[in-house]
């Protein structure tokens, strides 16, 4: 039988909902039975998702984040995703260290963290269109 479960939020793009977005992904994960550890991992990884829409989607104007989230077997999938300026070149920007604004004090980790907490990370992205991160993680407690 094929276990799955699915949930989709779309929120305002504002710095209170980085808290609301893993706050969130905690409770629905939590139907995984996760060790404390996986799920500070995946907590922070859509911080750092979201962030990133907020930061630099968006520079910090209004817009709409979607998050949705699939549950397969003992599987997430988490998608984030902006409507915003998008990234003209993924490659760099996935660079550990690489962030396009220093003067904010960014460290340029976001993508790194995201790396290293999931499994898997994929980004699709187009200028002027938005931006869509993509993770997944076994839940393996
Ligand atoms: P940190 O996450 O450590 O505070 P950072 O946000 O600059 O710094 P990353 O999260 O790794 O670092 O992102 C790297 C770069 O990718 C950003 O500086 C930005 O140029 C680009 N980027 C990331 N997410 C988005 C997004 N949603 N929309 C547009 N550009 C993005
Ligand atoms: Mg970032």
């Amino acid at each position: 039988m094929d276990n799955t479960n699915e949930m989709y939020l779309e929120f305002d793009s504002d710095s209170k909902n980085e808290s609301f977005a893993r706050t969130v992904i905690a409770a629905f994960v939590s139907q995984l039975d996760p060790t404390m550890e996986e799920i500070a991992d995946i907590k922070t990884a859509v911080s750092e998702a979201v962030t990133n829409c907020i930061i630099h989607g968006y520079n910090n104007q209004a817009g709409k984040i979607e998050m949705s989230c699939a549950i397969k077997d003992n599987e997430i999938a988490i998608t984030v995703k902006d409507s915003g300026v998008g990234i003209e070149n993924i490659e760099q920007a996935m660079e550990p260290l690489y962030t396009s604004r220093p003067e904010l004090e960014r460290s340029g980790m976001g993508f790194a963290f995201m790396e290293a907490f999931m499994d898997k990370l994929e980004v699709v992205s187009d200028k002027g269109v938005g931006t869509t991160v993509k993770m997944k993680k076994a839940i393996k407690h």
